[in-house]
């Protein structure tokens, strides 16, 4: 383990239990936003900005990043691979020709990121790059119209300078997919060497320790830092407080099984985390200077709620701005984690 001072900054922020992610959404492609986001959030302090597998959306992050890091240490920036069908890897669709004139369109007002259109009667429908996959159109349309298209970037098919400017990689899988996790790992091969940090993403299940211990055994040894990122609900932080709580339930199992990393929620992450963290005893204090990390969560990753935060309703669709007072609310919330926080 080296020293705290030997370190970057992002690797760290794990080792104290203060490292903070902005997820942009494994499936949002809106550039827009997404640089303003990168922007934002790394002026606020995040360690990692986790993005699409998409090189436009990994040449706008950096330029976000760029755009604010002006010689301090950036964040690291994350993309996110999946090894078969996952709800953060699909987008919404359906045909609006065939929606009932008097449909009074619910799936409109729902969508956070306003995705669905129809600026002219029977026309457009889903806008891809701005669908997330979050689902909730699919929930309440009333006769079952709009379908999920789901989708997998293999690793293979982006460039070689796409992977020179990634730091960290995420793989999404769930208990029971063992050879789909391991025919990703086979073909992640070339590109891991360049990495400074994997994370692997999983929700819970009855089985899930001896499924992780699993994938634990198929990608040793690992050279860089491993994070089990518990996905407890995912894209519902924004819903309400009490979405935190499947995610920690889920970080408190994999704490007691002991499993080598480190543990960091995601899934229904809110303003709310960090309380229920140091109120269920997962949060220890700060590491010291060459000390191996202890038990507790090592970090949160922050998504729906994060770009809710911050997102300024604006024209036709919301975009994220950089102001002072979105740049107060995300600092607000990167803080929570941080211990020199006053
Ligand atoms: S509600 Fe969610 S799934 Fe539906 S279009 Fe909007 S972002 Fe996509
Ligand atoms: S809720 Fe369903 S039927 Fe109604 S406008 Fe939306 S997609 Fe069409």
């Amino acid at each position: 383990m080296p020293l705290l001072t030997d370190v970057a900054q992002p690797l760290r922020s794990l080792q104290t239990h203060q490292w903070v992610k902005l997820i942009c959404g494994a499936s949002y492609q809106d550039v827009t936003t997404i640089r303003s986001l990168a922007t934002l959030y790394t002026l606020a302090g995040v360690d990692c900005i986790d993005v699409a597998a998409d090189p436009a959306v990994v040449t706008v992050a950096r330029q976000g990043i760029a755009a604010a890091a002006q010689g301090s240490t950036p964040p690291w920036l994350m993309i996110s691979l999946n090894d078969s069908d996952d709800l953060h890897f699909r987008k919404a669709s359906f045909d609006p020709t065939h929606c009932p004139p008097d449909c009074p369109r619910p799936c409109v007002s729902l969508c956070p990121t306003a995705a669905i259109r129809f600026p002219a009667e029977g026309t457009q429908g889903v806008i891809p790059e701005l669908c997330y996959g979050c689902g909730r159109c699919l929930a309440i349309c009333p006769i079952g119209h709009i379908v999920a298209q789901p989708h997998q970037t293999l690793p293979e098919t982006l460039p070689g300078e796409f992977w020179q400017q990634v730091d960290a990689l995420e793989i999404h899988t769930q208990t029971g997919r063992l050879a789909e996790f391991q025919r990703l790992w086979q073909r992640l091969q070339p590109y891991l060497s360049g990495l400074k940090l994997i994370s692997i993403s999983c929700p819970d299940h009855d089985q899930v320790i001896p499924y992780l211990e699993d994938l634990y055994r198929t990608i040793s040894p690992l050279p860089q830092p491993l994070i089990w990122q518990t996905d407890g609900r995912p894209m519902s932080g924004d819903l309400g407080k009490g979405t935190t709580h499947a995610t920690l339930r889920l970080a408190q199992k994999i704490l007691a099984a002991q499993l080598p990393g480190y543990v960091q929620l995601a899934g229904g992450t809110n303003g709310y985390t960090v309380t229920k963290i140091e109120e269920l005893g997962l949060r220890p204090q700060a590491g010291s200077p060459g000390a191996p990390p202890r038990p507790g969560v090592a970090g949160i990753a922050y998504g729906s709620y994060a770009r809710h935060l911050v997102i300024t309703p604006g024209g036709d669709r919301p975009e994220a701005v950089v102001s002072a007072a979105s740049l107060e609310k995300a600092r607000w919330l990167v803080s929570q984690l941080k211990y020199n926080n006053n």
